[in-house]
């Protein structure tokens, strides 16, 4: 009998809410494991390292692509993002239920190297909305802010390679449908 952990996929465009719902889920259910990825981009004010990321040098994040240590990497808007392949799959092989949250190149590489993960793309009612919420996060520079915005027309033509969408209009509607896609409904 198998006791492994299930793997889900979060994605969606910058800004569109994955990181609320994913704290949402954290601290509603103990038993699921979020992986911390590695990026290469400047932390932001308040982000801590080996918390929101594993914050590395290019040179370090190239010598782990090197050696396979990535499950998963991607560029996205100038700087490397991946997840770290040896701790996800420990904490899978040990049963624990992982969840990823990353952006859509990353995702189509889990669903090859493992198709068995199950991928949700949350998506903001429309444009506008999501580059009010962009902007309302203050974080990114105009030119950040148009990237992001170009990246997410582009992303989000690719919902339909996902097993779940779930558009974010209502953030508690959003999480209660993404925890019953992770089986988690109390
Ligand atoms: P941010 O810079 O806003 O933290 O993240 C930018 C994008 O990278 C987001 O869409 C986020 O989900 C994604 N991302 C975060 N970690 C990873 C990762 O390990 N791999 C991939 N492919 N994308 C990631």
């Amino acid at each position: 009998m198998s006791s492994l952990g299930n793997l889900t996929v979060l994605t969606g465009p910058s800004g569109v809410g994955k990181g609320t719902i994913v704290r949402k889920i954290l601290e509603s259910h103990s038993d699921v494991w979020l992986s911390i990825s590695a990026t290469t981009r400047q932390p932001r004010s308040g982000e801590i390292e080996g918390e929101h990321y594993f914050f590395l040098e290019k040179k370090i994040f190239q010598e782990i692509i090197d050696k396979d240590g990535f499950l998963e990497w991607a560029s996205f808007s100038n700087n490397f993002y991946g997840t770290p392949k040896k701790i996800v799959n420990e904490k899978i092989e040990e049963g624990t239920n992982v969840l990823l949250e990353i952006e859509l190149e990353g995702a189509r590489q889990v669903r090859k190297s493992f198709p068995e993960a199950f991928q949700i793309f949350l998506a903001p009612p429309n444009l506008y909305e999501l580059e009010k919420r962009i902007r309302g996060r203050g974080t990114e520079t105009e030119e950040a802010i148009r990237d992001r915005l170009s990246i997410a027309e582009k992303e989000l033509i690719a919902q339909k390679e996902f097993d779940a969408v779930v558009i974010n209009e209502d953030i508690e509607k959003a999480f209660k449908e993404i925890e019953g896609f992770m089986g988690l409904n109390t």
